[in-house]
């Protein structure tokens, strides 16, 4: 049994586009009785291995009669009955307008569970809207550009429990439980609104874990994923929990219920025997939009090849919570001079992901699983964390004393606020004078004191200077 999704927002957000995109193909609006705006659009919509039904309520444009807002509230009506999950979207670019609040507290009213997104935000013009939808009280914005294709991943890992909870109807029924977690800032003196109660939908299944294992090509992914998998058949018996598709399984490893990105069966399946070094990128790629850990597994003997570093570099920049496993590790002798030197090459190589956690296994003999397997459950857990505003600001307060912050032209620069702006992986907004001459050096300095502080290794942190203006 598959979802239904509505897409709603006020005209001009990018409505359409994003249909478009999720359905794959330009359905054109249908007249087919003169004289009636079909103002419901429905199609099949797919992201990955997920597929669900797509209700699209533009075509408001076209109101005649009513005030567009009364027509808006109508149809938003509408589509929240028809379906399972409302997506909001508004326009970065713009900031949240009079009319998104209406609509906004028209969803939050509603108990259909309510995604909300922040389109056409590519760019960094889009930064302050993104931040902005946040006080929309409808939970975390999905960053999205409908147009260029990005934040579908995020759209993807929103959707898949809910995708895996209509799956499981009629087996088991079990409903989401609506929570609301409010989480107002408590140093808000200053009037910034970012954080506004967060209203979110935890699912009452729990959700797996989406995990990709990525790497060149023999450095031993099909290994390790059969191996997890034979040790969970000796775990839970043959048929037990185990689901397999083409690109992923579904795994109890552990007590964790995963999803593992199986690249290397992406790779077989494609069948292409050739460019087979190019293949396994864009296989990896592929994998990479879907995880939420990316398991990078390089091969003992040739650790940190430029193919290696591609890829835990891309994991980086796609905000995945990423671990290091070095395979094959049996076979090394001179275990400890290896790993000192594995560790120094790590961070000479790879700066930007410092402190993720690099664990030596052998997916032949199975050792060290246990420990990759608690590194993926705590890169996930750290990747998911929410560092109250109150304790982020009292530890800023002894970081600006530590080392205070450049005076570029004479003009110091004043970190005044700070807050938690999302996570997955977690996003920090800095309110400060001057923000376009914070050095990047200083930047550095707050997010390594972040990962000491907060404990956040192996995620990467966004930090986002913002002026008060
Ligand atoms: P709707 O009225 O909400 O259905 O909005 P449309 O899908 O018709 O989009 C309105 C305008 O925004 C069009 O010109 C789109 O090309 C543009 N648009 C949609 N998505 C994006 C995006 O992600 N980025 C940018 N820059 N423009 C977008
Ligand atoms: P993939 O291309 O990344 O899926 O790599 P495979 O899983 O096909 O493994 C490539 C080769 O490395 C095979 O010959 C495996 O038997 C071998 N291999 C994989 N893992 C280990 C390991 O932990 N130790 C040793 N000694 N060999 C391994």
């Amino acid at each position: 049994m598959s979802f239904t999704l509505a897409i709603v927002g006020r005209p001009n957000v990018g409505k359409s586009t994003l249909f478009n995109r999720l359905v794959g193909k330009k359905i054109a609006l249908v007249d087919d009785q003169p004289g009636v705006t079909r103002d419901l659009r429905e199609g099949q919509g797919r992201i990955g291995d997920i597929s669900f039904t797509v209700i699209d309520t533009a075509g408001l444009e076209d109101a005649t009669d009513d005030s567009l807002q009364g027509r808006m509230r109508k149809l938003t009506e509408r589509a929240v009955e028809m379906a399972d999950v409302c997506l909001f979207l508004i326009d970065a670019r713009v900031g949240v307008t009079p009319t998104d609040e209406v609509l906004a507290e028209i969803l939050r009213k509603k108990s259909a569970r309510v995604l909300v997104a922040a389109n056409k935000s590519e760019g960094r013009a889009a930064d302050a809207g993104v931040i902005e939808a946040w006080s929309l009280g409808l939970g975390e914005p999905i960053r999205l550009s409908a147009e260029h294709g990005e934040g579908i991943s995020e759209l993807y890992s929103m959707l898949m429990p809910i995708s895996d909870e209509f799956e499981n109807r009629g087996q088991d029924i079990q409903e989401f439980a609506p929570t609301t977690d409010v989480s107002v800032s408590d140093e808000d003196d200053e009037g910034i609104d970012l954080v506004a109660a967060e209203r979110v939908w935890r699912p009452s299944v729990e959700r797996p874990l989406q995990v990709a294992v990525v790497g060149r090509p023999n450095a031993g992914k099909s290994t390790l994923i059969n191996k997890i998998l034979g040790h969970e058949r000796l775990l839970t018996g043959p048929e037990a929990g185990i689901t397999r598709d083409s690109i992923s399984v579904q795994i109890d490893w552990d007590g964790t219920p995963m999803r593992v990105f199986d690249t290397a069966g992406m790779r077989k399946k494609a069948k292409v025997q050739d460019k087979l070094e190019s293949m396994s990128v864009s296989d990896g790629l592929r994998a990479l939009k879907f995880a939420e850990v990316v398991v990078v597994l390089l091969d003992a003997a040739i650790p940190f090849e430029t193919q290696d570093l591609r890829i835990a570099d891309l994991a980086e920049r796609e905000g995945r919570a990423v671990v290091i496993a070095v395979n094959k590790w049996d076979i090394e002798d001179e275990k400890q001079d290896k790993l000192k030197a594995l560790k120094e090459d790590f961070e000479r190589s790879l700066p930007q992901l410092r402190g993720a956690p690099l664990v030596t296994v052998s997916a032949k003999t199975g050792k060290g699983l246990d420990r990759l397997q608690q590194a993926i459950v705590k890169a996930h857990e750290t990747w998911n964390r929410r560092v109250s505003t109150g304790q982020l600001n009292r530890w800023l307060i002894g970081m600006l004393e530590q080392h205070p912050p450049p005076a570029p032209s004479g003009r110091r620069i004043k970190l005044r606020y700070m807050t938690q702006a999302k996570t997955r992986p977690p996003g920090f907004v800095v309110m400060c004078s001057q923000p376009d001459k914070m050095p990047e050096s200083y930047s550095r300095y707050l997010v390594n004191g972040l990962r000491e502080s907060f404990d956040m290794q192996g995620t990467p942190i966004r930090l986002y200077m913002r002026g008060q203006g």
